[in-house]
């Protein structure tokens, strides 16, 4: 079932947004040469304890992890660019890292993503992280009452292609709100005019990722992190966003 928001559970939801945005911009900051990624997991944490917030991770077990994924924070680096596994890894000039955080604040789940080049940028990835936020920035402004999922998952996948890039639809953004993945599915690429339309009061996770040079994946050792098949790198961004009479709300945003 999807449920539409009243304007008064939208306002009710902008901590948890705040807060996950809070939360991303403390990373990007930490993200630094010589950084631990299991440092940057439990900066995360400690955060989620002063806030007295829930992670949506730590316990999360679905049909496609080989275990619950025990850490609070997704950090995926160069050629991994989903679901990354926090492990022992000290962050080297130049790696491409993208993170990915979701939590529920009084009840209220957000979602939200970003990527960051650590120390010395090479160009090719400076650009690529550009292309993703430009499908979602053209998401989000699609993202209006009777536009349809269809004209979103559109909008990010003509982005992609205009750069010659292979856009993957096996990931994509969903529904969220009191759980953390919930209908409709938001894929990255799809026909304009299709899928439900949207309607005031209708939250979702919008999550355009794309990699160098393939559109195919595959699933590390670890059970979870993906990678991208022929090894070249990848970047993800994410909001959470709310349909409105007028323009969405990014619950999201960072300052
Ligand atoms: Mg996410």
């Amino acid at each position: 079932m999807i449920e539409l928001l009243t304007p008064t559970q939208l306002d009710e939801m902008r901590p948890a947004g705040r807060f996950v945005g809070s939360v991303l911009s403390a990373l990007e900051d930490a993200a630094d040469v010589g950084v631990d990624l299991l440092d940057l997991d439990a900066l995360a944490h400690e955060m989620i304890r002063k806030e007295g917030a829930e992670s949506c991770y730590i316990d999360y077990h679905p049909s496609f992890g080989a275990m619950p994924f025990g850490k609070v924070l997704c950090t995926s680096v160069n050629d991994a660019v989903l679901h990354g596994l926090p492990h022992k890894y000290k962050l080297r000039d130049g790696d491409l890292l993208s993170l990915d955080f979701a939590v529920s604040v009084d009840k209220w789940v957000c979602d939200s993503a970003l990527s960051v080049i650590v120390g010395t940028p090479r160009e090719e990835d400076v650009r690529l992280i550009a292309h993703a936020q430009e499908a979602l920035d053209a998401a989000i402004a699609t993202a209006r009452p009777g536009n349809r999922i269809g004209d979103i998952s559109a909008a990010i996948g003509a982005v992609g292609r205009s750069h010659g890039l292979k856009v993957n639809t096996q990931f994509g953004g969903h529904g969220v709100g009191r759980t953390m993945h919930g209908d409709p599915h938001v894929p990255n690429d799809g026909r304009p005019g299709r899928g439900l339309t949207l309607k005031p009061g209708l939250v979702i996770a919008i999550e355009p990722w794309f990699l160098h040079t393939t559109d195919e994946i595959r699933m590390d050792e670890d059970g979870w992190t993906i990678r991208s098949a022929d090894g070249s790198r990848g970047a993800h961004v994410e909001h959470t966003i709310a349909i409105t009479d007028g323009d969405p709300i990014v619950m999201t945003a960072r300052n």
